[in-house]
């Protein structure tokens, strides 16, 4: 028997808690995990609460990263023993994922854990912080450099934006970080923002095309914000778009793409191919300093991370949160 969060559902109303498994319960796969560390996402948080349909089968444990051991294995890839990363291919949504302490997950979905990353730093880093250098790959691919000139994250007290303003600035960036809560700013500029401006400043309606200012933008809200950080991004400038957590909507002119030549692109981590997973994590391990682990993340156990879900969609979780699964 081991720990893990259950999702159940009962006439369309989800619950979540933490229950005693067996292995014969865990769904097929290849290669049996023995896991050390997850994490709680925005999506996990939206999973947890039953606040969106993020769950597409019942039971669920949730939890879209993890870190583990191998406790058998059917695949070449791996043996046991061997440390592994998983982030996303719908685990925690279609697949029983982290949040407890055994899995059962596809070889293909695996990567072995990076040199230079221990097990609980790949966890402190998580699926936000590997979208976050996801991000910063493609403003780097799309030519935005440091000299560039300004660049905005949006969300920037959440994971991803902690991150990003965090890899950006190890890249020699200038960093603007937007945020609703002022009161951090302490906090974000310990990260390496430059600057910090409201997001209200953002989240209404604006005009089409407004006044150039960034060169690059990481957006982990969507909505308005994003709408508004197109419009204030400069000729040949580059976007990049993670998130909804203001709104899934993109209620936007043209106006910017066809007169000033930006471009918009989309990040995805879920489906990303091996190689540019591959590619993400060794960046991490190069930019990413032991100290940068401590400042980023909470550690949490399996018996808090209902409350702390709620919190986390409150708005009220600064950076990542680590599940210690291994020790619930
Ligand atoms: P998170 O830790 O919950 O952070 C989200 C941040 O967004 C919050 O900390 C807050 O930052 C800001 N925010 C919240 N509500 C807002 C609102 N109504 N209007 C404007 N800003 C708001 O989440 P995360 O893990 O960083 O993820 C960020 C987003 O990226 C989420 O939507 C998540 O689902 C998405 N995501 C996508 C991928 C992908 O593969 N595309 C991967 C990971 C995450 P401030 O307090 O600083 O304002």
């Amino acid at each position: 028997m081991f720990k893990g969060l259950l999702i159940t559902q009962e006439d369309k109303k989800s619950t979540a808690s933490v229950v005693e498994l067996k292995e014969d319960q865990l769904p097929e796969g290849d290669v049996l995990v023995e896991v050390h560390y997850s994490t709680l996402n925005y999506k996990d948080g939206l999973a947890i609460t039953g606040k969106s349909p993020v769950v597409r089968s019942f039971p669920m444990v949730p939890g879209i990263d993890l870190v583990g051991k191998v406790l058998q294995s059917d695949s070449e890839r791996f043996t046991v023993g061997d440390f592994v990363v998983l982030n996303g291919f719908g685990v925690g949504e279609v697949h029983w994922g982290g949040l407890a302490q055994k899995a059962r997950l596809k070889s293909e979905w695996l990567i072995p854990l990076p040199k230079g990353i221990d097990a609980k730093h790949s966890m402190a880093i998580g699926t936000a912080g590997y979208t976050a250098m996801l991000s910063v790959l493609a403003l780097e691919k799309q030519g935005v450099t440091a000299d560039s000139g300004e660049i905005l994250v949006t969300g920037a007290n959440g994971g991803v934006g902690s991150f990003a303003i965090r890899l950006l600035n190890r890249l020699g960036y200038h960093v603007v970080a937007s945020t609703g809560r002022m009161g951090e700013s302490d906090y974000l500029k310990s990260l390496g923002a430059s600057d910090i401006i409201d997001r209200n400043t953002l989240s209404e309606q604006g005009k089409p095309l407004q006044k150039e200012r960034w060169a690059g933008v990481i957006d982990c809200v969507g909505s308005h914000t994003l709408v508004n950080a197109c419009a204030t991004t400069k000729y040949g400038g580059v976007v990049t778009c993670c998130g909804l957590a203001q709104g899934m909507d993109f209620p936007a002119s043209v106006a910017p793409f066809i007169l000033r030549g930006i471009k918009l692109i989309g990040i995805d981590s879920v489906m990303r191919p091996l190689q540019d997973r591959i590619e993400a994590w060794q960046r991490l391990s190069e930019l990413l300093q032991p100290e940068d682990f401590d400042s980023m993340s909470e550690e949490i156990g399996l018996e808090d991370v209902v409350e702390t879900a709620n919190k986390l969609l409150g708005g009220k979780v600064r950076g990542r949160v680590l599940v210690n699964v291994k020790a619930s």
